[in-house]
Order: structure tokens, then C-alpha cells, then sequence
């Protein structure tokens, strides 16, 4: 077998077999297969696809490329989520401490900024102190004490994935089902955990914008996880405009501490709350939905999620005073209104736009090593449906750099649009598979 056979037969639209896929990556990961090898390869893949089999055998190569984060000798069930990936999705930072409040241990491993879609790990690092990479016994001690921990992807999980995940970001590889599909549950599999809840997003800021390619994608890692026997929820949650008000790193910290403390926008609350629950029924802490949205609703409003996040913040070497004062984070300098030019309605409010505006501001990174302002981003004072007077703010933006802001201000102009009528509204959750 030779690398350009393997690649030669997906170019032509031929199937795989477990060998194949096998030879390849494993190749990949000893250097004796190039970076254009795989390159060539991830397009054919991109272009013709993978039958279900191709893509079980692709994720356990990747899974298997590294090692795992054995955490057996910690008692009780754990669960992960994961997200495909959005613009203002500052989920994970909520639901972590609420499951680890009610009970589900939460390995959570998490990635940074990249395209116009916000890290969890470059939100975390807007605190003052905070450690994305504590070590293996650190891991399992901040497990022991705050119940979960937010961390980065260490060298050895999935190996693999990082290798590949760098090369379709810059071949335009990454919008594809059977590499998404395996990118994730690599890595998450490689947790080894007993649950996991996975947010596919649909819409303008997703990587899958339509609805049919969005519940293809829940399809495929529904089928990988079952195969692989871990149970899995796939709740499709809606990203034609952002989650929450705040888009970019410390506004969105703020945010999510402003959540824990009960004060929420209705749509971050209801995503956050619904895979909560999931988190919680997955990790055997409830047995119904309604009594896990109880339990998760109840360690928000007693307090219990905001001391596990503060847990987290201070077992992670972070300031932990931010919880009860969120001036410990970082602010832009200045703060521009940008106001509506005429009376209607927010029709429209385009996420992928708005992300790549506080990407402009520089929020995000165009190449892995950029650095990122984590004061910088917008703040959405008004969202699709909303009624608006002429003059009024519809958005704040937070800037540093004024070149930066005039890069960003026709990418907010193109992303707002108010008219006359309201537009029809999206639910928020628009399917929920499980496996
Ligand atoms: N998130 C991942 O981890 N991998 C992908 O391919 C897309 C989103």
C-alpha cells in the first residue's frame, strides 16, 4: 500500500477499508505520510465522503493516536460537552459548575479561538491568574475538590486530531461531516467518560448552516458513540445569531457570572438550562428531564453553581474574587454605541459576521499563534425581533485599536438589518437525537 493509493481511492470514490484508514493516520502520526498527503486526502474525504464504517474506523484511529485521560480511580459518573462550535457560546463555563453542583463529575477539555467561532480556554485566560493546562494529578485533585475542570487538549489526547485539525483549516477541509464527526469523538472519546452531551449548532455562525446538514452531522456521532458504546445526547441548538448578549473573552466571562448569579438573556438561559439537565440525566443524577432541569435550575438560583465555578476559577491558580467583582476583568478602553439608522425591527443579526467583528477588533486570531485582547467585543443591546427607535443602540462595541474598529465597523453594518416588519423567529432547540 502506498499513501497515494489511499488517497487515489477516495479521490475516485471508493470505500475504505479498516486498514486503510489505519495505515493512513497512523502513517500521518510517524511522519512517513506528509502533510500533503493528508491534505489531498482530507479533500477527497471532503468531496466524497465516508460511509458510517469508514467514519467508526477514522475515530478510533484518532482516539487511539494518543493516549487517555484515565481518571477510573475517581468515584461517580462523568460527563463532557462539547459544542461544534459558535459565536457569544460561552456555555461551557455555565453548565460545567452547574452539573459539578449537582453531582456529575465534568472533565470538560476545551479549545481556543480560531475562524470567526470564540475558545473557552482564551474566555478563561481573560481572568487575571487562571491555568488552562494543569497537570494529570493536578486534574484529578481539582476534579476531587471543585467537581470539574476546563482545561486545554494536552500533547498526547488525539494527537492525531490537531495534526489534521491544522491542515483543514488551512485547506478548507473543515465543513465536513465524516472528519467533524471524528475530530470530536476522537478526543472525546478519549476522556473516557460515561456520558457525553454534544451541541451540534445550526445556522449563519455554524459550521453547518442548514438543517438537513446539521441533524446528518447528530446522525454520524450519534451512530459513532452507540457503536462505541458511550451514551450520547445531540441537542441541535440554533446559532443564526449569537447565544447571550456579549460576544468576545472577558465580555463574555462577565456574562457567564452575571448567569450564575440568576441574571441571564432568555436564550442563553434556556440553552444552557436544557444541556444542563442532559448533562445531569447522562450522569445519573436525575431520571427524567424535567428532574434534571429542576436540579440544574435550583444550583443557579441557590448559589451552588456560582461557588463551583469559583472553585474552579481558584483551583485553576485563577482570581477567584472575580465571581463577586467583575472589575477584576480586563476593559476596553472605549466603548462606541452603534446606533440604528432608522425605526423597525432586528431582522437581521448575523452571527458569523458579528464573530468575525470582534475577531476584527481583536477578540480572535486569523493564525494559531496571533495574540488575542480579551477586553475587546461587542455587546448585543438588541437581538433579532427586537423593536428598535431610530438613534437607539442596538450594539456596544468595545474597542482598543482604532484601525481595528474601522476593520470591524462595516462587518457590524453588514451583520445588523432593521426593517419595517418583524422577521419569522427560530427556536432555539431544534432537535434532540440520543443514542
Ligand atoms: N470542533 C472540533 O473539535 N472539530 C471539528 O472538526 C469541528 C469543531
Amino acid at each position: 500500500m502506498t499513501p497515494s493509493e489511499v488517497i487515489q481511492k477516495k479521490r475516485d470514490g471508493g470505500v475504505h477499508t479498516d486498514q486503510e484508514i489505519a495505515y493512513f493516520i497512523r502513517g500521518f502520526l510517524a511522519h512517513e505520510i506528509t502533510d500533503y498527503h493528508m491534505s489531498a486526502w482530507l479533500m477527497a474525504v471532503y468531496i466524497n465522503g465516508m460511509t458510517p464504517k469508514e467514519v467508526l474506523a477514522l475515530t478510533r484511529e484518532m482516539r487511539d493516536s494518543g493516549g487517555v485521560l484515565n481518571l477510573s480511580a475517581l468515584p461517580g459518573k462523568k460527563v463532557d460537552k462539547h459544542s461544534t462550535g459558535g459565536v457569544g457560546d460561552k456555555t461551557s463555563m455555565i453548565v460545567a459548575p452547574i452539573a459539578a453542583a449537582c453531582g456529575v463529575m465534568v472533565p470538560m477539555i476545551t479549545g481556543r479561538a480560531l475562524g470567526h467561532t470564540g475558545g473557552t480556554l482564551d474566555k478563561l485566560q481573560s481572568i487575571p491568574g487562571f491555568n488552562p493546562l494543569p497537570s494529570p494529578a493536578k486534574v484529578s485533585k481539582i476534579l476531587k475538590t471543585a467537581g470539574a475542570v476546563i482545561m486545554g487538549q494536552t500533547d498526547d489526547l488525539a494527537p492525531a486530531d490537531r495534526r489534521m485539525y491544522a491542515l483543514r483549516d488551512v485547506t478548507a477541509t473543515v465543513e465536513s461531516i465524516p472528519l467533524i464527526t471524528a475530530s470530536i469523538l476522537g478526543k472525546k472519546l478519549a476522556e473516557q467518560t460515561d456520558g457525553l452531551v454534544i451541541d451540534v449548532k445550526v445556522g449563519s455562525g455554524a459550521f453547518m448552516p442548514t438543517m438537513q446538514k446539521s441533524r446528518d452531522l447528530a446522525r454520524s456521532i450519534v451512530d459513532v458513540c452507540r457503536a462505541m458504546k458511550t451514551r450520547i445526547v445531540v441537542v441541535i441548538t440554533d446559532m443564526e445569531q449569537p447565544l447571550g448578549r456579549a460576544i468576545g473573552n472577558a465580555l463574555e466571562i462577565r456574562e457567564c457570572i452575571e448567569f450564575l448569579h440568576g441574571d441571564s438573556p432568555e436564550d442563553l438561559e434556556t440553552v444552557s438550562l436544557a444541556l444542563a439537565a442532559h448533562m445531569i440525566r447522562l450522569g445519573g443524577r436525575a431520571r427524567t428531564m424535567a428532574q434534571a432541569s429542576k436540579l440544574a435550575y435550583e444550583a443557579v438560583s441557590k448559589g451552588e453553581a456560582a461557588n463551583r465555578f469559583r472553585q474552579i476559577i481558584r483551583e485553576q491558580n485563577g482570581d477567584e474574587r472575580v465571581i463577586d467583582n467583575l472589575d477584576i476583568l480586563p476593559r476596553a478602553k472605549h466603548i462606541e454605541n452603534f446606533a440604528a439608522t432608522s425605526k423597525g425591527f432586528v431582522t437581521r443579526c448575523d452571527a458569523k459576521l458579528l464573530g468575525l467583528a470582534s475577531n476584527a477588533l481583536g477578540a480572535g486570531r486569523n493564525k494559531v499563534d496571533d495574540a488575542i485582547d480579551p477586553a475587546v467585543g461587542l455587546y448585543l443591546k438588541k437581538k433579532l425581533g427586537d423593536p428598535v427607535a431610530r438613534g437607539e443602540t442596538v450594539c456596544e462595541i468595545h474597542w482598543n485599536d482604532e484601525k481595528r474598529l474601522q476593520n470591524a465597523l462595516p462587518l457590524i453594518e453588514k451583520a445588523l438589518e432593521i426593517k419595517a416588519r418583524p422577521g419569522r423567529s427560530r427556536p432555539l432547540i431544534h432537535a434532540v437525537l440520543e443514542g
